[in-house]
Formats: structure tokens, C-alpha cells, sequence
């Protein structure tokens, strides 16, 4: 289906080189999209990059001046700039009392405020390409609340209402902007959770209508066609990503 075809495209996906983001910049590339994969590692952010054929570039989401440096090396390498994915994103587990705010404010610059930095460096580019995608991770912690994440449910509840705010600022640019909400899904962030929380694997599976985890190639749909101009009408809406967990009375 042509609708769905991203050849001649350009897309940055950040925290590309692993996880979730490996499975979206994965289904990009084999739309037909020109993948960078964004990352701190850079031996990591290589060995994606080679694996689906892509380029990679270092960046810290938390350094404006960085992710700035991002956009204009992937247009001085690519051309342009039509898809951005802000998917990098880190949790620290504690309760409340005990985050310090150098921890709140490392969740949330890189979660949050990474997201807004690199939408403002990709929009003039954007314009520039005659419109654009952005793809923001958002999380079941955009909805619902655990003791453990004051920081990480703030950023992902955030994420939700800058995707709204990006969405209606820039639909008269024709930029769509949209998040995905992953339910839990098997990645390095997850077997950090699994190791610190007892009994997360049998809560998941129970919880979890599918009954399974989520594995990065499942992400690699949804990126495919929030990217593409299948979705062209849609924008600033928030799509769980699964399994039904959700929705599960
Ligand atoms: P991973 O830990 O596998 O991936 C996180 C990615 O973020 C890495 O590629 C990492 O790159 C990158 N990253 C972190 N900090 C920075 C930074 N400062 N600058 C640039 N890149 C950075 O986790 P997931 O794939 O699980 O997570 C991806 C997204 O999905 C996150 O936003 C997460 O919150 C979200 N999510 C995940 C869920 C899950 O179940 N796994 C559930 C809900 C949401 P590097 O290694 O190079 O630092």
C-alpha cells in the first residue's frame, strides 16, 4: 500500500540503538525511510545502524546545543528531515521521599524536556520538507501510577499533553504529532524493573490480556504508520501499545 511507503523519507530516532526504539527505527527502515539512530553509545548506536542499514549519530537529549547538533548533522547528512521519534528515556525507582532533585530532574530532562528540545530543533526543518511526523513514548505511567515513579509517571504524563500541544500548534504547518503508550515491554529498561521488583513477571503476565510481554518488533507498526502518510489526518492522540493492559477491568 503506497500510503504506507516512507522511501525518500528521513527519520530520527532517539535511544534508536536498543529496545523499543531499535524496533521502531527498524520498521522505518524497512518502510523505506533514511534511519538515524540517535544514542549516547556510540559502539551501541554503530551496531543498530548497521544492523538496518541506517546512520548514527551521538547525542545527549539532555543537551540542547547536542540535540540541536543532532538535526543539523542529519540534514547536512541526509538532506532532510521528515520523522522524528523521541523515544530516550530512563526511570529511577524510588519513592517520593526518598528521589533527590537531581533525580527528578534527570527523569525529567531526559524523558520530558529532551522531548520538547528536539521537536523545536526538527520543526524549521520540517517546514522546510513540507511537513512532518514526531512520535513521542509515552508510557502506561501516562495513565495509571505506581509508588515508585513520581518522576517517570510526571514525564509521561507530560509527554501526553505536549503531544496535544505540538499537535495543534503545528497541524496548520502539516506536522502530526502522536504518542505511543507501550505497556511492558522485555527491554534492558524492563529487566532493570524485573530484577528490582519481586513478582513483576507474574503480575505482567496476569495483568496483560495477551498474555505475554512486549517485544521491540511489535513497535515496529505503529511507527510505520504514525510516520507515514496513512496517518495524515491524525494527530495529537496517545495510543496504547499493549495488549490489552489498559483496558482490562
Ligand atoms: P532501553 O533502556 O532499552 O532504551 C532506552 C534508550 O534511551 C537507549 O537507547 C538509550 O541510549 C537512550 N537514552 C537514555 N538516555 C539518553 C540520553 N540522555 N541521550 C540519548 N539517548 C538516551 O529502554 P526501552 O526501549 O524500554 O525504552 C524506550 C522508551 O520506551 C523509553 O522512553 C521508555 O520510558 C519507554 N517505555 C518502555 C517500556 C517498557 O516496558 N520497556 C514501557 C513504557 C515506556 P544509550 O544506551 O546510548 O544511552
Amino acid at each position: 500500500m503506497r500510503s504506507f511507503d516512507l522511501s525518500g523519507r528521513v527519520a530520527i530516532v532517539t535511544g534508536g540503538n536498543g529496545g523499543i526504539g531499535l524496533g521502531m527505527a527498524r520498521g522505518l527502515a524497512e518502510a523505506g525511510a533514511s534511519v538515524v539512530v540517535a544514542g549516547r553509545n556510540a559502539a551501541k548506536s554503530a551496531a543498530a545502524a548497521a544492523a538496518i542499514g541506517g546512520v548514527a549519530i551521538e547525542v545527549d537529549v539532555t543537551d540542547e546545543a547536542s540535540c540541536r547538533a543532532l538535526v543539523a548533522r542529519t540534514v547536512a547528512t541526509l538532506g532532510r528531515l521528515d520523522i522524528l521519534v523521541n523515544n530516550a528515556g530512563i526511570n529511577i525507582r524510588k519513592r517520593p521521599q526518598d528521589l533527590s532533585l537531581a533525580e527528578w530532574r534527570e527523569v525529567l530532562d531526559t524523558n520530558l524536556t529532551s522531548a520538547f528540545t528536539c521537536a523545536q530543533a526538527a520543526h524549521p526543518e520540517m517546514i522546510r520538507a513540507g511537513g512532518g511526523k514526531i512520535i513521542n513514548i509515552g508510557s502506561m505511567m501516562s495513565i495509571f501510577a505506581l509508588p515508585v515513579v513520581p518522576a517517570y509517571a510526571a514525564s509521561k504524563g507530560g509527554i501526553v499533553q505536549l503531544t496535544r500541544a505540538l499537535a495543534v500548534a503545528w497541524a496548520a504547518d502539516n506536522i502530526q504529532v502522536n504518542a505511543v503508550l507501550p505497556g511492558w515491554i522485555d527491554t534492558d529498561l524492563t529487566r532493570a524493573a524485573r530484577a528490582q521488583i519481586d513478582g513483576l513477571n507474574e503480575k505482567v503476565l496476569a495483568r496483560t490480556p495477551a498474555g505475554r510481554w512486549g517485544t521491540p518488533a511489535d513497535f515496529a507498526g505503529i511507527a510505520v504508520f504514525l510516520a507515514s502518510p496513512a496517518s495524515a489526518f491524525l494527530t495529537g492522540t496517545a495510543i496504547p501499545l499493549d495488549g490489552g493492559y489498559s483496558v482490562q477491568g
